[in-house]
């Protein structure tokens, strides 16, 4: 693994995700600006059919199609290489498995971080890092001391850009035998069984305490449907059990940066604000026309969501039937 900078690439249903192609997009540009090689590495079923999208980014793609992409084993994969190589800047998605992987990678090579990165370019050859902590309230700018580490980067920060000339398809480097314990794996949480991925969807619909339950959460499924959307969840909502898990939104769920947020019921907490902040437009249906949401929202209908969310599907059917 010559590349000195390294970018860790994740596959969903087969596919590279849209934030595997913005990193392979950010690693690229800065391999070109300092005379380098950029590689991604893409492990897991589907990774051979996978890297010829991403190569199209303009990175080299290190694939294992039947290697195990669990962080902690990927992690191993890596931290040898790195460590002898010295000096390498590894870029990771700010998606569960990334940040989990970047924890272990930090931990078995060494490495220092910079975690929430919104800008990375670079300086006399090393990286600058600018990142927004806190949901973005704060802006920061942060370079490594040593040669070498690991940069967190959020959903959004780049668009994926496919390259001139595209990148080569290489085997990725051998796994090395496991010594840290894996993760049995109990229960795969379903998500969204149909429709776009929470993270890579361009209209999220929020589901918060004031659906209710089961009767609420239908409805606002059903506008998420009816808007080409997904829909997602407060902890609160999760919490009751009426959403699955893999749906929450916010600092301790998924960090989204839809087109449009459509809050129902959801009071904007900012453990919720600091995973939807960066979404283009927020809108928020809420009976409480104090909600915090209203102090990140674009457009606050103040309303009882149970009169105010059938009249917009009713608004939307008429438009599709006319
Ligand atoms: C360490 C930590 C981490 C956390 N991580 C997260 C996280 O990742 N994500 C997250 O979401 N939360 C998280 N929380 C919880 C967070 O603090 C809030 O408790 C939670 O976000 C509140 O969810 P909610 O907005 O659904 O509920 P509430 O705060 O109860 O708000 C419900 C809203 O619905 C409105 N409402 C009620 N009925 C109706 C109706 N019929 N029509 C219209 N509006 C109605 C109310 O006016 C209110 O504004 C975390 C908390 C801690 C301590």
């Amino acid at each position: 693994m010559s590349a000195r900078i390294v970018a860790v690439g994740e596959l969903a249903g087969g596919r590279p995700t849209r934030l595997t192609l913005e990193i392979a997009t950010l690693a690229a540009g800065l391999a070109a600006a300092s005379g380098d090689r950029a590689a991604l590495v893409l492990v897991g079923e589907g990774a051979s059919s996978a890297a010829p999208e991403v190569a199209a980014h303009g990175v080299d793609v290190l694939v294992d199609e039947t290697g195990d992409a669990a962080p902690v084993a990927l992690a191993e994969r890596l931290a040898g290489p790195v460590r002898e190589a010295g000096a390498t800047w590894l870029l990771l998605g700010a998606s569960e498995a990334g940040r989990e992987t970047a924890g272990h990678l930090v931990g078995l090579a060494d490495l220092p971080i910079l975690a929430a990165a919104v800008e990375v370019r670079l300086e006399d050859g090393a990286p600058w890092v600018g990142q927004a902590p806190w949901g973005g309230r704060l802006r920061t700018e942060s370079a490594f001391t040593g040669s070498g580490g690991v940069i967190v980067v959020r959903p959004g920060s780049q668009a994926p850009v496919p390259a001139g000339a595209p990148g080569r398809i290489l085997p990725a480097p051998a796994a090395p035998a496991p010594t840290l314990p894996r993760p049995e794996l109990l229960e795969r949480s379903a998500g969204n069984a149909s429709g776009p991925s929470i993270e890579e969807a361009r209209i999220v619909v929020g589901a918060g305490r004031g659906t209710g339950g089961a009767e609420g959460v239908a409805l606002v499924r059903a506008l998420a449907d009816a808007l080409g959307g997904t829909i997602g969840a407060t902890r609160a909502a999760v919490d009751s059990g009426w959403i699955d898990y893999a749906l929450q939104i916010g600092q301790t769920g998924k960090q989204i940066r839809p087109e449009l947020y459509l809050a129902c019921g959801v009071s904007g907490a900012i453990q919720h604000a600091v995973g939807v902040r960066t979404a283009g437009t927020i809108v928020a249906i809420d009976r409480d026309a104090d909600a915090p949401i209203g102090e990140i929202a674009d457009l606050l209908a103040v309303g009882d969501l149970f009169a105010v969310v059938p009249a917009l599907l009713e608004r939307l059917e008429r438009r599709r039937s006319s």
